[in-house]
């Protein structure tokens, strides 16, 4: 049943199947969005299609940028000596805004699921392996969501750097099970990051 124009309900749908919006948010949305003076709407439109085309991965960390290296790879200023693992974009932003940590970042872009078919292959893995054995590294920090995948994914890197000597440490489980980085507060993050273990 179509209570719109074909346009108005295409804008619906394609708001839709982005996550977190629903039938109503999408329509709300639509609404608005046909509300809105036409350069805005231009502008909105831009912004979406100059980030598609122009954001791709930073070539040291994986983290999204639209340079060849992110702004944290390139400051001088970081502790290369250390590197963080994390699952997504997002969680390397949720440590930043604590403003406390100081080294850099990889980011793995998702986590080892052998229920979902995700293996060691399908996330930048190889990449931090590289990584390792490019730069001189002292301590790798995994701090992967504390999931079954997370948690899977944690063993998995430690076994692998283990032989190399290089220092693999684990950030406390002051997070709580299954819940998403992002959505932590920044003191329960430092807590979770000063906590960290040796495994
Ligand atoms: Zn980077």
């Amino acid at each position: 049943m179509d209570y719109y124009s074909s346009q108005i309900s295409k804008l619906i749908e394609e708001l839709s199947a982005l996550p977190g919006i629903g039938a109503k948010t999408a329509q709300r949305l639509s609404f608005h969005i046909l509300n809105m003076p036409t350069e805005q709407v231009e502008g909105l439109a831009n912004a979406l299609l100059d980030a598609r085309h122009n954001v791709k991965y930073c070539k040291e960390c994986f983290t999204l940028t639209d340079a060849d290296l992110c702004p944290i790879c390139k400051n001088k200023a970081r502790d290369h000596h250390t590197i963080m693992v994390v699952e997504t974009p997002r969680d390397l932003t949720a440590y930043e805004k604590t403003g406390k940590y100081e080294g850099v970042y990889h980011v793995l872009h998702g986590a080892i699921s052998p229920m979902l078919g995700i293996g060691p292959n399908e996330i930048k893995l190889k990449e931090l392996m590289e990584r390792l054995g490019r730069e001189d590294v002292q301590e790798v920090i995994i701090a992967t969501n504390s999931s079954l995948e997370g948690e899977t994914t944690a063993m998995y890197i430690s076994k692998l750097i283990k032989p190399t000597g290089i220092k693999v440490s684990r950030i406390a489980s002051g997070v709580p099970v299954g819940g998403d980085l992002e959505y932590i507060d920044e003191v329960t993050l430092l807590r979770a990051l000063e906590g960290r273990t040796e495994l």
